[in-house]
């Protein structure tokens, strides 16, 4: 048993959360932690908008992001590029995350930055202590 985890499946692409090790109920590949994780907390918007973010993990989508909320995402140790987006509206500034076993864990805290043509997404490096359980 582990914390709630967004895993991706390494065979068909099915994104879900997982709580223990199980198989992908669509091809049948055991699916668990993948070595390090992301952890991406999108802070409350003052500005209402209920639009879920989409969230994408070197160009795949991971699934998404509501306000407030905050998710675990498993991934291997490597290097990664954390993209948000809302929409139409694909303005974000990547981040780029190295996992590792000396730190396996990423914090990410999200939010919207409001613009004068549009409105963008801000992705800032956090760390547990600043994150939600
Ligand atoms: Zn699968």
């Amino acid at each position: 048993m582990f914390g709630k985890l967004r895993v991706k499946c390494p065979s068909c692409g099915k994104v879900l959360d997982i709580t223990d090790n199980l198989p992908c109920p669509v091809c049948g590949t055991p699916l668990g932690p993948a070595g390090g994780a992301v952890q991406i907390y999108r802070m409350g918007s003052p500005i209402g908008i209920a639009v879920g973010f989409a969230i994408y993990i070197d160009g795949q989508p991971f699934g998404h992001l509501g306000n407030k909320e905050t998710t675990y995402i498993s991934l291997p140790y490597g290097s990664h590029v954390v993209h948000l987006a809302q929409g139409m509206n694909r303005k974000c500034n990547d981040m780029t995350v190295d996992l590792s076993p000396q730190a396996p864990l990423v914090c990410i805290k999200a939010h919207i930055k409001m613009g004068v043509l549009s409105n963008s997404i801000v992705l800032e490096p956090s760390t547990p202590d600043q994150m939600p359980r």
